[in-house]
């Protein structure tokens, strides 16, 4: 089986501070409103009685897997799964989105991590 790594969201952890969007800018040297991860507010909507908002986090297909975004997050609402068998365990958990895939087997995210 191919392995493969990903960067997970998980939804309920998310507050939607964009801390992730601005590391992601500054890393790539990006002009304003500019970067390879997305934060898309859905809401606020009324869901049985009450008022509900989530956050879904979308990452293109040019990210370099720095994994700055993953370290900055303040809510650890984004997880870097390095491999198949972390990306299952931590989908099959709960509320969780893989919003970046790749199969890059042996890639090392220590040696971009500052
Ligand atoms: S993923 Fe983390 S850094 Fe990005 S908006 Fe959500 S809470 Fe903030
Ligand atoms: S891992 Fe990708 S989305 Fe996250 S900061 Fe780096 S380039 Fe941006």
């Amino acid at each position: 089986m191919l392995e493969h790594s990903a960067i997970v969201e998980d939804v309920n952890r998310c507050v939607g501070c964009r801390a992730c969007e601005v590391v992601c800018k500054t890393h790539n040297n990006f002009p304003v409103n500019q970067s390879r991860i997305r934060v898309n507010q859905i809401g606020p909507e009324r869901l049985s009685g009450a008022l509900s908002m989530e956050y879904l986090i979308e990452i293109g297909g040019d990210c370099d897997l720095c994994l700055l975004c993953v370290s900055i997050c303040p809510a650890k609402a984004l997880v870097y799964c390095q491999t198949t068998q972390k990306l299952l365990e931590y989908v099959a958990r709960g509320k969780s989105e893989v919003v970046m895939i790749t199969n890059v087997k042996d890639y090392d995210p220590s040696a971009h991590l500052h």
